[in-house]
């Protein structure tokens, strides 16, 4: 059903709940809360020091605006509660202002300072209920939390749900209704009713995606591929070519690849490796293997710079074996772009390097029969749809430096066949990470001031440059100019941001590549892949932002060749979790870290971006939950008993055809 409908619901909202991915009723209700907030009124004289506590009051003065700065403004009115007399202040609520009039009744969520009578608070309430649950959605711009649950109690009236869960299943576990259960998660009353609800509903995201995963699983293992007939002396005459060593992980990889690409099965498989662990030169081999065999190649990377960066280290790799590679991106001229698709179309051309979108655009390969992805993105449906479309089923190589524990890549990368990559090349120094609180910042510029003195150059992350706002943008611009201060503006800095056209964004990193720019201020655009070996230190503002897992990515980007490296977390909080990055430098051990620490005071844990696409489930408490679906699951497609269920019958039809 259209979100129009619904009640409450005008254009402006439904755009913006179109961004938050919520395109109709189903989503709408499916868009779990992440935690809930426990009303409880209390008296103000029960106040703690510094601690946040909600109270009742009768607003007894008009209130003021102020307009401090750009996104900035503050309402201030006074309030009774109690017989008390307090100043109340909440910030960015100005639009809360026509609501607050003499007499009327609300309750304040804040801090209240007795001696100043002052009471700063978190948020104003009406209409609410002592006692109660409310539950907190994560938001965007432009709507409320208390919009979110409005609509949300006018989508419940219509009482409409889709069960993913098929009835057999509802039976032996004694589960409530899918209506029930949102119901419960959106509306709860206790404790217990949120229990009872999100257990239904990790079941039911987990039995789905583990029934797809399994799905596609069998599938592939049917699937058939090229048998390519290619001695295996192939690998020791590319590791002839070779500057270097490999590794024995390498190794393995390489080997895996080869008994993949001359099997009969199709290749469906996932390189696992750290950052800097050298997946690209295992990914060399198999377009090399493939090549060997007559057949076109395509590699696809995530970022325009990361494309680039493939083409010019694997067009030099492989000039030797004489294997012609090309660029297409989408910043090209047409010309340009024209020619190449011909040279493609006749199987000119060996290796097609690009964005993840050059798939679906117009190319057409004369002989398609491998696509390397990297940095994990797996194929969504459209893109193996496309695929199809074009009448070919490539092997496929998936390239990952996004370490998870190999318990859970087992279960959520499920279909996929796995090579881990452990060990690192020779010569590598363990890289020195450090955390810093923000008073100390002397200390990491005068370490930076000792790398540029050498030679080197240096990546700065802030995450305030990710949204894009002006006064964002201004911090930003402000930590260059505080920079180009320290340094006595005898240092290239610049800044890549989001806003920046693509070529600009081009001439920064080529800049920054031929050393020309010394210090680069990033978004975590600099988090993929790019491989700038003479960078040496890597600065992290605001560090707490970030998920150990991103730091660690970030902290790849140094530590490329044989110099000492460093990365600098600077951060006043969530210390203890940052030192984990002190400790180790392994991926493996700080994702499955990661897991550990995650969660707890979210109620279903944060969202860990791309990684993991649970909307309440958490594989770190539901790692069980997650084995029990998967046996589930794969029973029900045993049994067949999928035929009469008409979600999953689709699915799988949707699953078969597409690969
Ligand atoms: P990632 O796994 O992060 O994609 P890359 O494939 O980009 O890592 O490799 C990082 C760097 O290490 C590259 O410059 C690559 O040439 C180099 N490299 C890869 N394997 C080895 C090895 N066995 N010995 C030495 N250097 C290597
Ligand atoms: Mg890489």
């Amino acid at each position: 059903m259209e979100l129009k409908k619904i009640k409450g619901i005008g254009p402006v909202l439904e755009k913006k709940l179109n961004n938050l991915g919520i395109n109709n009723l189903d989503d709408l209700l499916n868009y779990y809360p992440y935690k809930y907030n426990f009303i409880n009124i209390v008296d103000i004289n029960k106040a703690v020091e510094d601690e946040s506590i909600t109270i009742k009051g009768v607003v007894v003065d008009l209130p003021r605006v102020q307009y401090i700065k750009r996104n900035l403004n503050r309402l201030s009115f006074k309030v009774m509660s109690s017989d008390i007399l307090i100043n109340a202040t909440i910030f960015n609520r100005a639009f809360l202002k026509a609501n607050l009039t003499i007499g009327k009744e609300i309750v304040l969520i804040g801090k209240y300072n007795k001696l100043k009578a002052s009471f700063v608070a978190s948020d104003i309430k009406f209409n609410i209920i002592n006692n109660s649950i409310e539950p907190v959605y994560h938001l965007q711009e432009g709507i409320t939390n208390s919009a979110i649950i409005k609509i949300m109690a006018e989508a419940l009236k219509y009482n409409r749900a889709i069960d993913l869960v098929p009835e057999e299943y509802i039976k032996e576990y004694s589960f409530i209704s899918k209506i029930e259960a949102l119901n419960l998660i959106h509306k709860p009353k206790s404790m217990e009713d949120i229990s009872i609800a999100s257990k239904r509903l990790k079941y039911e995201e987990l039995f789905e995606f583990m029934f797809k995963i399994n799905c596609l699983k069998r599938i592939n293992n049917k699937a058939k591929g090229i048998k390519r007939d290619v001695d295996i002396s192939s690998i020791n005459n590319f590791m002839k070519e070779l500057p270097f060593e490999l590794t024995k992980d390498q190794i393995t990889a390489i080997e895996d690849i080869y008994k993949d690409l001359v099997n009969q099965s199709r290749m469906n498989r996932l390189i696992l490796g750290d950052v800097g662990s050298g997946k690209t030169i295992v990914a060399t081999y198999a377009i090399y293997l493939n090549y060997l065999s007559g057949y076109q190649s395509a590699l696809m990377a995530p970022t325009e710079i990361l494309a680039e960066q493939h083409y010019k280290s694997l067009s030099s790799l492989l000039k030797k074996f004489n294997i012609k590679v090309e660029l297409l991106t989408g910043s090209m001229k047409k010309s340009d772009k024209n020619k190449i698709v011909d040279r493609l179309a006749n199987g000119d051309i060996d290796l097609l390097i690009g964005t993840h979108a050059l798939i679906s655009n117009n190319v057409s390969f004369k002989n398609l029969a491998l696509v390397v992805t990297d940095e994990q993105h797996r194929f969504g449906v459209g893109q193996r749809n496309t695929l199809h479309d074009k009448g070919i089923s490539p092997d496929v190589l998936y390239l990952s430096a996004t370490p998870i524990p190999r318990t859970y890549a087992l279960t959520i990368y499920g279909d996929l066949d796995i090579s881990i990559i452990k060990t690192k090349p020779k010569g590598r120094k363990e890289i020195i990470t450090k955390v810093f609180k923000e008073d100390k910042i002397k200390d990491v510029l005068y370490k930076m001031l000792e790398e540029l003195k050498m030679g080197h150059q240096i990546y700065v992350v802030s995450p305030l440059i990710e949204n894009n706002e002006e006064n964002d943008m201004k911090s930003v611009l402000e930590l260059k100019n505080k920079l180009s201060l320290a340094f006595q503006n005898k240092v290239e800095i610049a800044i890549l941001h989001g806003k920046l056209k693509q070529n600009e964004k081009d001439k920064i990193m080529e800049d920054y590549k031929n050393g020309i720019i010394r210090i680069l201020i990033s978004t975590t655009v600099i988090e993929v892949g790019i491989d700038v070996p003479n960078s040496t230190m890597m600065v992290i503002f605001n560090s707490e932002r970030f998920g150990l897992a991103t730091l660690h990515q970030l902290r790849g980007r140094v530590g490329r060749n044989d110099l000492q490296s460093y990365c600098y977390l600077i951060s006043n909080m969530e210390i203890e979790r940052l030192k984990v990055l002190e400790e180790s430098n392994d991926g493996f051990y700080i994702s499955e870290k990661d897991f550990q620490l995650r969660g707890g005071g979210d109620l279903f844990g944060e969202k860990q971006s791309g990684l993991i696409p649970f909307k309440i489930a958490n594989l770190k408490d539901d790692y069980k939950l997650l084995l029990q679906t998967k046996e589930d699951s794969n029973k029900y497609i045993e049994s067949n008993k999928y035929l009469e269920n008409d979600y999953y019958k689709e699915l799988i039809k949707e699953i078969s055809f597409i690969n």
